[in-house]
């Protein structure tokens, strides 16, 4: 899975952790970087396997199944840390907000802080280019493919606003999403947008690749464009779905991302 002396440029691996999470892995020239590690042990695996060094740490969100693991690595590896400014987190050395800029120099790799409030009040994102060019975000538990995050510190409003930010990101954006919830979020979306052809092209090709035990992430933005609801409350389709579950007229495109969040937390 991993080549370590690649040389041709960064790897992305999601490494399964938990039932349903991923730690997303960056590795390039017997460096690593780790994403949201809920738990140590398989990533201390893999260093150790393939002779990795840890560089740095990146967190999403104060969860314990994203910081779990931070404490161990962090002894372990003495990686740098890095988290949102406003949250209580096991150890960072570094906090970010929007707009900050961290450099990953054994990468080549920049990447911009978005602040995403919404499933906790203090929820970031990391967005950069490849060395691949390739653009990739680490959205934690913001976006996923073709669902969202639990509003569990925040407003509709407010998580409305925060996929917006992710939305106007490239097209090609290889979204890197916290969880393996696609299969469920995709039986929704159906039920949200029965006629949608590409929706019901990405049902196919996602229950293909979980019969092959294979990831369905990363996702693009402009898959999330076409088949995630949450991502399209403007579209006509989908006000109207909104406006069914609810019982009532929906105005403006935050009740309508209301009403969907409401319906996917009782599916
Ligand atoms: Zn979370």
């Amino acid at each position: 899975m991993i080549n370590r002396d690649s040389g041709s440029g960064t790897q992305l691996i999601p490494v399964p952790a938990f039932s349903d999470n991923y730690i997303w892995l960056l590795c390039k020239d017997g460096h690593a970087v780790v994403v949201d590690p809920g738990e140590a042990a398989p990533i201390e695996k893999l260093l150790a396997q393939h002779k990795l060094t840890l560089d740095a740490i990146l967190l999403t969100h104060h969860h314990p199944d994203h910081v779990g693991g931070v404490k161990a690595l962090k002894a372990a590896t003495n990686a740098t840390v890095y988290g949102p400014l406003g949250e209580t987190l096991p150890a960072c050395d570094v906090r970010l907000k929007e707009d900050d800029n961290i450099t990953l120099d054994n990468f080549n790799l920049e990447l911009s802080i978005l602040d995403i409030p919404g499933h906790t009040a203090g929820h970031i994102a990391y967005f950069g280019y490849l060395d691949s060019g390739k653009p990739v975000v680490f959205c934690g538990d913001t976006l996923f493919a073709a669902g969202c995050g639990r509003l569990f510190e925040g407003t509709p409003a407010q998580m409305l606003n925060s996929l917006g930010k992710l939305k106007v990101l490239p097209l090609d954006t290889l979204v890197c999403c916290a969880h393996e919830y696609t299969l469920a979020n995709l039986r929704w979306a159906l039920q949200v947008e029965p006629g949608n052809p590409a929706l019901q092209q990405r049902w196919k090709s996602a229950q293909q690749l979980r019969s092959e035990g294979r990831p369905t992430l990363p996702s693009t933005i402009g898959l999330e464009l076409e088949t995630n609801p949450f991502c399209r409350p403007l579209q006509e389709s989908v006000s109207d779905a909104a406006a069914a579950y609810a019982g009532v007229p929906l105005t403006s495109a935050v009740a309508v991302f209301a009403s969907l969040r409401e319906w996917k937390n009782n599916f």
